[in-house]
C-alpha cells in the first residue's frame, strides 16, 4: 500500500508525536492555556524566564503548514501568545515569538509551536 496521500493533519493527533502526546495529556505538562484549537505550556528546557509554547491541537508539522491549512489558526496562536505575555508581566517589557521551521532553522519537533520567550532582553542576531 502507498501511504502518500495520508495528510499530515490529524484532528485527533499523532500517535508518534510528542507535542499531540501534551495535547492528550499521554506526556504530562505543565499546561498554562487550553482550548479546543490552542493549548499552551511551559517549555521543559527554558531559554528564558518566560519560555511558553504555544501550539495548534491538530497536528500541522510547522507554522506554514498552519497558515495554509487554516490560516484564521496562526492569528490564535499569536493572540494567545500575547495573552500569557500579558499573564506573565512581560507584555511592558516586550518579548521575542519565535517559529523555527525546519533543519537550518532549528526546529527539532515537528508540530507547529510559537515559542514566547521573555523577561529578559533578547539578543540580535539569533545564533
Ligand atoms: P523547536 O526546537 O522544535 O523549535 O522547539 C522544541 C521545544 O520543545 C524545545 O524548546 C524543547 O525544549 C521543547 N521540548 C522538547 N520536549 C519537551 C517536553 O517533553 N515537554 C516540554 N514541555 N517541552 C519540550
Ligand atoms: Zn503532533
Amino acid at each position: 500500500m502507498w501511504w502518500g496521500y495520508l495528510p499530515t493533519v490529524s484532528e485527533s493527533g499523532s500517535t508518534e508525536c510528542l507535542f499531540c502526546k501534551i495535547v492528550s495529556g499521554d506526556i504530562p505538562a505543565t499546561v498554562v492555556h487550553r482550548t479546543e484549537r490552542v493549548v499552551a505550556f511551559r517549555d521543559i528546557d527554558p531559554k528564558a524566564p518566560t519560555h511558553i509554547l504555544v501550539i495548534p491541537t491538530a497536528h500541522l508539522a510547522d507554522a506554514a503548514e498552519v497558515a495554509t491549512h487554516d490560516p484564521a489558526l496562526l492569528g490564535e496562536l499569536v493572540a494567545v501568545a500575547a495573552d500569557l505575555a500579558a499573564a506573565d508581566g512581560i507584555s511592558g517589557s516586550g518579548y521575542r515569538l519565535v517559529l523555527n521551521t525546519g533543519r537550518d532553522g532549528g526546529q527539532t519537533v515537528f508540530h507547529a509551536h510559537v515559542h514566547l520567550l521573555g523577561g529578559r532582553p533578547m539578543g540580535w542576531p539569533p545564533g
